[in-house]
């Protein structure tokens, strides 16, 4: 199932996906999960399942045991699982949370020196969120790596030394992976990505990343 509607191959983890259904991932990180959402049924189920548990922590052996099924369920129960139209919002290549941070307008970019272009959604204490447009090539400006980093594909696609990463697939990083994305041969790579505000979550970063890498 996993990856059959669409050609997704990165998820949002777990542990991510349960902070965001409890409301408590700080707004850049839950403006890329949104999107991974709004462009993948199977993570859009695991939520739903998540929503559906009131946001439960539920530990780890009793989500794998309950994951299948309940994912299943859900989709059963989504009122238009197979018709792309509500699922797939966007406009152009931007998800609907992101078209709805823009207020429909395209984005503001600036040039960032070889070609690379970006446009800051958001900045504050709690961290950043901003669009990249990378052209073919070229790597993806080093941003930070303080603490956790999503990244999710819009357009195009990259590479790094963890794999390839296409439209709707979202890298999950941290201040451990030495890695060097590089925008693959073909469109211009446009990415939506987060990051932390810089020394501000080292509590929270742990925390999200252990049931992942079993730390
Ligand atoms: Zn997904």
């Amino acid at each position: 199932m996993r990856g059959k509607m669409t050609a997704i191959t990165h998820h949002i983890p777990d542990a991510l996906l349960a902070a965001y259904a409890a409301g408590s991932l700080p707004q850049p990180y839950a403006l890329v999960v949104a999107s991974h959402i709004s462009l993948c049924l199977d993570c859009r189920a695991t939520f739903d399942a998540h929503q559906a548990a009131g946001g439960a922590v539920l530990d780890t052996a009793e989500r794998a045991h309950l994951s299948n099924g309940v994912k299943a369920r859900v989709l059963e129960q989504l009122d238009a699982p197979v018709a792309p139209e509500p699922v797939f919002q966007r406009s152009g290549v931007f998800p609907g949370p992101v078209m709805e941070v823009l207020k429909g307008k395209p984005p503001r970019w600036r040039t960032v020196g070889g070609g690379v272009r970006q446009s800051i959604l958001s900045a504050t204490g709690e961290g950043s969120v901003r669009l990249l447009f990378i052209p073919p090539g070229q790597a993806v400006p080093d941003h930070s790596h303080n603490g956790l980093e999503l990244t999710l594909v819009l357009q195009g696609s990259f590479s790094d030394e963890t794999g390839r990463f296409g439209v709707g697939d979202m890298e999950v990083a941290d201040e451990h992976l030495e890695h060097t994305p590089v925008a693959d041969v073909g469109a211009p790579c446009i990415c939506l990505a987060a990051t932390d505000a810089p020394l501000r979550f080292r509590t929270l970063v742990p925390r999200l990343l252990q049931p992942l890498f079993r730390i």
